[in-house]
């Protein structure tokens, strides 16, 4: 009998979604109380500016936007050193996110402040950028909505690099978290389901998703939430592939599912629409050639990428 555990892709999908080309070394071993101050201290560090979510970008001559700064040349940008949180470190040395506090109508022409929707949406800075940006994007966030202790009220200081918050009055100690959220594609050899969000881009279909909840597993989560939106009862679930969703600090969890039904009765409080879609009509939205106009999410969004393995798997 072969060993079966290991029997997965070498190329893991997980390589191939947006905000997955994080290369940080985040050494989380050795975060301490001073790791930012000693960062900071280092000329090699390097900076992303982050205000009300927006990056700020550097617009070169030649139109190519870099999103790192050096310490001293972020200081006319109002950053809070101290709020700065150590994502970890490149080859080129220790890397940062902090808030930053012009408003982008007040930046200089040289610099733009753009939302991390578009900027990853519209591949603005590369995949390496793009993953650090998910990183700091996610921790600035729960900082920022997380400044009182939830257990006795009193305001919490931030400690090891940004990784933890500590209450001075009663010692808790709060961590940064991360949601997941189930993404399924519910799909048999000849057609999937997919449907449109009320706040989808016109024309676009993707797969369902929600978040997991506590005592859950992905599996269980999967099945509830394709019959709650769909109406749709699941058999087999398989995980495929996950991607880091920083809006604000998501874990996306795609899945594939066996239906074991087919009549579709749709959430309409969730959903504008449901419906099943076959092979050859997927791979024209895919393909953005539908003669309804009808399309995928894009390609960094791990929806695209289940789709595509489902349209790929035959
Ligand atoms: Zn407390």
């Amino acid at each position: 009998m072969s060993f079966r555990l290991f029997d997965a892709p070498l190329r893991e999908p997980s390589q191939f979604v947006g905000f997955a080309g994080n290369t940080i070394d985040r050494q989380s071993e050795n975060r301490a109380d001073d790791s930012v101050d000693k960062a900071l201290a280092d000329p090699a560090t390097r900076l992303l500016l982050m205000h009300g979510g927006r990056l700020y970008l550097k617009l070169g001559d030649d139109g190519a936007l870099d999103p790192w700064f050096g310490a001293t040349e972020s200081e006319p940008f109002k950053v809070s050193l101290a709020q700065g949180i150590l994502l970890g470190f490149s080859e080129r040395g220790p890397v940062l996110a902090v808030p930053a506090g012009v408003e982008p109508e007040r930046l200089p022409e040289t610099v733009k402040a753009i939302d991390y929707r578009s900027v990853y949406m519209q591949g603005l800075i590369d995949e390496a950028a793009a993953g650090a940006m998910a990183q700091g994007a996610a921790l600035l966030a729960w900082h920022a909505s997380h400044r009182f202790c939830s257990k006795c009220g009193t305001e919490s200081q931030m400690r090891a690099g940004g990784y933890k918050r500590h209450c001075p009055n009663c010692g808790t100690e709060h961590f940064p978290r991360t949601d997941p959220v189930a993404i399924m594609l519910t799909a048999t050899r000849e057609k999937c389901l997919l449907g449109r969000g009320r706040h989808f881009a016109p024309g676009m279909y993707s797969a369902l998703a929600g978040f997991i909840e506590p005592g859950e597993t992905i599996e269980a989560a999967v099945r509830r939430e394709t019959l709650e939106e769909a109406g749709i009862r699941l058999g087999r679930v398989v995980y495929h592939a996950s991607q880091p969703w920083p809006f604000p600090y998501s874990l996306m969890i795609g899945c594939f599912g066996e239906p074991l039904n087919d009549d579709i009765q749709a959430d309409l409080n969730e959903l504008e629409d449901c419906r099943w879609f076959f092979r050859d009509e997927v791979r024209l939205m895919l393909e953005r050639t539908h003669k309804d106009n009808l399309v995928t999410p894009p390609k960094g969004a791990i929806a695209h990428h289940l789709i595509r393995a489902w349209v790929d798997s035959e």
